[in-house]
């Protein structure tokens, strides 16, 4: 193809154990799923199903890397989660036909302007400037799925500057990645490379210029990112 001038490379992940990388093709997040979370944004865990929204895949920001401040915020917030990545194209799944369609996982961190989301919020208008601006999904390698004994077990946990800040449990989650994978492929039809954000547990917080948030889940490598 002759393109008009050179295309942007493919946003990739690290995979655990191999040399290939994991090229990212597009990026889900799950709204709200956990319930401590969803109190303390004013919602109803007991009745909400998990809802979708996305970012682009080349906000996608590999761990060890610096994060600039983004632009039009003065409320810059950390959301710690376990990320799904898809393995094979998929449709109308039921979740215990999903874990074939799981490729593996990782942590990643769902960074958002929250001043501007809560005025998106308000206004019922949608969250692409509050969730897909540039270098919003910071997320670790993917550990294949195959390499992992259970991750219901596991603890999720933010550190900024060495401060806990989250600390939850994966089985917290109100849906699990099979259920989640379940639902998305009713919206999508999921392919190779989608990826998604699942959630964050209570304690997301405020980020400064000069942080340090590191991020972990059991069984899979920790993101670790610095914000200048
Ligand atoms: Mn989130």
């Amino acid at each position: 193809m002759n393109y008009a001038f050179e295309p942007e490379a493919t946003p990739a992940l690290p995979i655990t154990g191999q040399t290939s990388l994991y090229p990212v093709r597009r990026i889900y997040c799950v709204g709200r799923n956990y319930a401590e979370h969803s109190l303390e944004m004013g919602g109803d865990p007991t009745r909400e199903a998990p809802f979708f929204f996305s970012k682009p895949a080349n906000t996608i920001v590999q761990t060890n890397t610096e994060v600039t401040y983004p632009q039009a915020t003065e409320n810059f917030h950390f959301e710690m989660e376990l990320v799904i990545a898809i393995a094979k194209e998929g449709r109308d799944l039921q979740p215990e036909e999903t874990a074939e369609y799981i490729f593996g996982y990782a942590a990643g961190i769902d960074l958002t302007r929250r001043d501007l989301q809560n005025e998106a919020k308000d206004k019922r208008r949608p969250w692409d400037t509050s969730k897909g601006f540039d270098q919003s999904a910071p997320c670790g390698p993917i550990t294949p799925a195959s390499n992992i004994q259970a991750l219901e077990s596991s603890r999720i946990w933010l550190d900024v500057n060495g401060s806990r800040k989250q600390d939850a449990k994966i089985s917290d989650m109100i849906w699990n990645p099979f259920e989640i994978v379940s639902h998305l492929s009713h919206f999508f039809v999921i392919k190779p490379g989608d990826i998604v954000f699942t959630g964050t547990p209570a304690g997301v917080g405020q980020i400064q210029k000069g942080d340090v948030l590191t991020g972990g889940i059991d069984g899979l490598e920790n993101i670790s990112i610095a914000i200048r």
